[in-house]
């Protein structure tokens, strides 16, 4: 099963020699991330994303805006 943010969303990677570069545009904060890493090393927004505090943030206000229409 694979695991990805719903936030996230271009991501790619590139290998040159040793490195690794991942590139990952975040929803929440509208940026886009590189990561340069010389082992496999992929973002948390493709394996524990629940744990990463802006998908938390996000996801808290979503589930208060579900409240509130729902009241
Ligand atoms: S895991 Fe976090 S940084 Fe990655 S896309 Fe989701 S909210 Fe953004």
């Amino acid at each position: 099963m694979s695991r990805r943010c719903p936030y996230l969303e271009e991501y790619y990677r590139e290998k040159a020699g040793p490195l690794r570069t991942y590139h990952f545009d975040c929803h929440v904060d509208g940026l886009s991330h590189v990561r340069r890493r010389l082992s496999d090393s992929p973002p948390i927004c493709v394996r524990n994303f629940e744990d990463c505090k802006l998908y938390q943030a996000e996801k808290h206000r979503e589930d208060g805006l579900i409240t509130r229409y729902t009241d």
